[in-house]
């Protein structure tokens, strides 16, 4: 179906393959009354999933975080996410998964015996080609108002969505988030300047998602003896440094050339940055299952 989306998906819906049409949830799912429910996505390149291990312990993770069950597939999830690649033909894009607490009478309290649920589906997109990538991104800066446990991934994604929205309106690709004078993130990645070669990043903590792919890129970096430091930084420390950029499974390493209308150095992407793209593509793709 090439990238293409007016084709009909056959997306996953606890345990069937069905047609995205006729794909339902309860309206008593807690997934929809309290958000009650955590996602991965899992990037496709040449129809092969990445880092497809991070993403499982991460949700397992998040699952145990917030004492919900486990959803009944969990020891198919890889063989499903290839069946949906392969059955929709995506040759680029991603795959979406989440699982939610299940379906109970609305209600604080967790229900009791009820089997989560588990939603699956793909995504064409052509995520190696992105423009930002040549011409670098421009982010302002909006104070993180968002819950204190961001290392888990839940599907609240509304105040990660007014970011960006905030960065529409002001003809910008995206928000970093900053609490308390210090950058936690963007609204759906992790934040990195680069100072004097060195390469600065927040620590992980509640205040951020433990990103799978910052997790492989300080790897990377570390293997190719670059120097790291794992700290906090400010707006103002951010828009002196020679580089910054930010990490996610879809975007992999992106150039930030500008923060709230001041450029970073000469306001063009640079070369650490553009160096660390392509090793983490180059290692990524390599362990692409
Ligand atoms: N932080 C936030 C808030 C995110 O939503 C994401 C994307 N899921 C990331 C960081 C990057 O995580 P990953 O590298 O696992 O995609």
């Amino acid at each position: 179906m090439g990238l293409g989306v007016n084709m009909s998906r056959i997306v996953y819906v606890n345990g069937e393959y069905v047609s995205e049409e006729s794909a339902v949830i309860s309206v008593f799912d807690r997934g929809f009354l309290m958000a009650d429910a955590v996602y991965e996505v899992t990037s496709v390149l040449d129809g092969k999933l990445l880092e497809f291990d991070g993403h499982l312990k991460r949700l397992k993770r998040s699952l145990s975080e917030l004492d919900m069950q486990e959803p009944d597939a969990i020891n198919d999830l890889l063989e499903i996410h290839r069946t949906l690649v392969r059955d929709n033909q995506v040759d680029q894009g991603g795959v979406y998964l989440q699982v939610t607490r299940g379906v109970a009478d609305r209600d604080f309290i967790y229900p009791e015996n009820v089997k989560s649920t588990l939603v699956m589906f793909t995504q064409s997109k052509d995520i190696l080609g992105s423009k930002l990538v040549e011409k670098g991104m421009k982010v302002i800066s909006i104070d993180d108002l968002r819950w204190g446990r961001r290392d888990i991934k839940t599907v609240q994604l509304l105040y990660p969505s007014m970011g960006k929205m905030m960065a529409k309106s002001a003809k910008c690709d995206d928000a970093w988030m900053v609490e308390d004078g210090y950058v936690t993130e963007g609204t759906s990645n992790n934040a990195y300047i680069i100072k004097n070669g060195k390469i600065i990043t927040r620590a992980k903590s509640f205040a951020i998602l433990h990103g799978i792919t910052r997790t492989s890129v300080l790897r990377f970096a570390k293997e190719a003896q670059m120097e790291l430091e794992e700290r906090n930084f400010s707006i103002s420390e951010a828009i002196d440094a020679d580089e910054a950029f930010i990490t996610s499974a879809s975007s992999f390493v992106t150039p930030v050339i500008n923060i709230d209308g001041q450029n970073i150095s000469d306001g063009s992407p640079g070369p650490m940055t553009q160096r660390l793209r392509e090793i983490y593509l180059d290692e990524s793709i390599k362990t692409a299952i």
